[in-house]
């Protein structure tokens, strides 16, 4: 056998032929430029860039911000956030506003103080706001957020863009409220592993992850722009895990990411694994880095940058718009609620004014080299590209 090898290869051939074969099993072995000239990634590859440090990391960060640049160019656009009511029917383990936490004081904003939060995005020449709230499913849920919408869209002429985040809902509330105004919807996965996702939720059928995954698919059937994220640096969490959930936003081409890391809220029955989780400042580090790989994976699709990162470093959202986020929610909810709506410790911005917040943030964005656009929706070009494409294949 060695004979016919010997033959049939020169000693250069079979050299080369078996380093082709180490490369072909051992993928991870390429480098991090090698990785990142690539056009799609594997999961190993995905692990490979999470895992970068130091050079290998700067790589990654740069390509990323190089890529914003080329296809978003150096801006950002506002959600005016405005957080109106933190009572909520689930009972997640990780969240500071879950139904069990006795320790907090509920509110829910009127609806005056909705349309006047929502006046303040429109004179301010936002573009767009973000209502976003716990999760309640009633009749009279649906039709508050309804008639809201109606006044939103009459308020601003038309003009104000509006995203909702509040959860699971029936198929037929989310087509009421799309035809109502609302054209964009935030609804995290949370975990796309569907064991860590039970390892994070109650067990039983008010948390089940498929009716949540059924939820997107129905806002991306009705025409939403529809978001979806994680939170990173969970407990049980892998680097495999991270991978896949950045695979699974690509698979499942959303228009809109939100990412942050997880932070341990002292009320909640998640916050007794503390003493397993990487240190803050990894956490942060890791969410840097999979804005990077979802922005390189994903050019066009609108990355918030969120303010758990700010919780934990100061200058967190500007460091998460330099490599690639494109949409900050400046809060605009009235201070005297602000501080109940704590999904996790050390929040930032409870204490501050809606004023504070805009100004605040303009400077931010600034020192992150990038604009404002203001009075534009700030679309997803990732969805308007989805759709078009949609319409034509018809
Ligand atoms: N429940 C609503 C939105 C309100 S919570 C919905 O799902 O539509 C908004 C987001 O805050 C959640 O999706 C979750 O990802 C994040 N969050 C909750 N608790 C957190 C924590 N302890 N650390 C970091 N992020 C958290």
């Amino acid at each position: 056998m060695g004979y016919v090898w010997k033959r049939v290869l020169t000693p250069a051939a079979s050299r080369l032929f078996l380093y082709l074969c180490i490369m072909i099993i051992k993928e991870e072995k390429l480098t991090i430029k090698e990785i990142l000239d690539r056009e799609d990634f594997t999961r190993e590859n995905i692990i490979s860039l999470l895992n970068s440090e130091g050079a290998d990391r700067t790589l990654l960060l740069k390509k990323s911000a190089d890529i914003k640049e080329k296809f978003i160019g150096n801006k950002v656009w506002f959600r005016g956030l405005i957080e109106f009511s933190n009572i909520c029917s689930k009972d997640c383990l990780y969240c500071g506003i879950r139904k069990g936490n006795k320790n907090l004081v509920r509110y829910n904003l009127s609806d005056d103080e909705i349309i006047a939060a929502a006046r303040f995005a429109y004179v301010n020449n936002y573009g767009s706001l973000a209502l976003q709230s716990g999760e309640l499913e009633s009749p009279n849920v649906t039709s508050r957020i309804e008639n809201l919408l109606y006044k939103i869209k009459d308020l601003s002429k038309g003009t104000l863009g509006v995203t909702l985040s509040v959860g699971e809902q029936e198929h037929k509330v989310y087509k009421k409220w799309y035809e109502a105004g609302a054209h964009r919807y935030l609804l995290r996965i949370e975990a796309t592993n569907q064991a860590l996702y039970n390892k994070i939720h109650p067990n039983d059928s008010k948390h089940d992850f498929n009716r949540r995954l059924g939820c997107l698919k129905s806002l991306q059937d009705i025409g939403y722009q529809t978001g979806t994220g994680v939170m990173i640096g969970l407990p049980f969490q892998s680097l495999d895990d991270l991978a896949g959930d950045l695979l699974f936003m690509k698979n499942f081409n959303i228009d809109m990411c939100g990412m942050g890391p997880y932070i341990e809220h002292v009320d909640t029955p998640l916050s007794a694994y503390s003493d397993e989780l990487l240190p803050l400042k990894d956490r942060f580090d890791l969410t840097l880095k999979m804005i990077a790989v979802i922005r390189i994976m994903m050019k066009d699709i609108n990355i918030v940058a969120a303010t758990a990162m700010q919780a934990i470093d100061p200058m967190g959202r500007e460091k998460a718009v330099k490599i690639g986020a494109n949409i900050l929610m400046p809060n605009i909810t009235p201070g005297k609620y602000r501080d109940s709506y704590k999904l996790y410790d050390n929040k930032p911005c409870t204490e501050d004014s809606a004023e504070d917040c805009q100004s605040c943030l303009e400077a931010r964005v600034s020192l992150a080299d990038a604009e404002v656009v203001y009075g534009e929706w700030g679309d997803s070009k990732h969805y308007e590209l989805r759709r078009s494409k949609e319409v034509s294949s018809k």
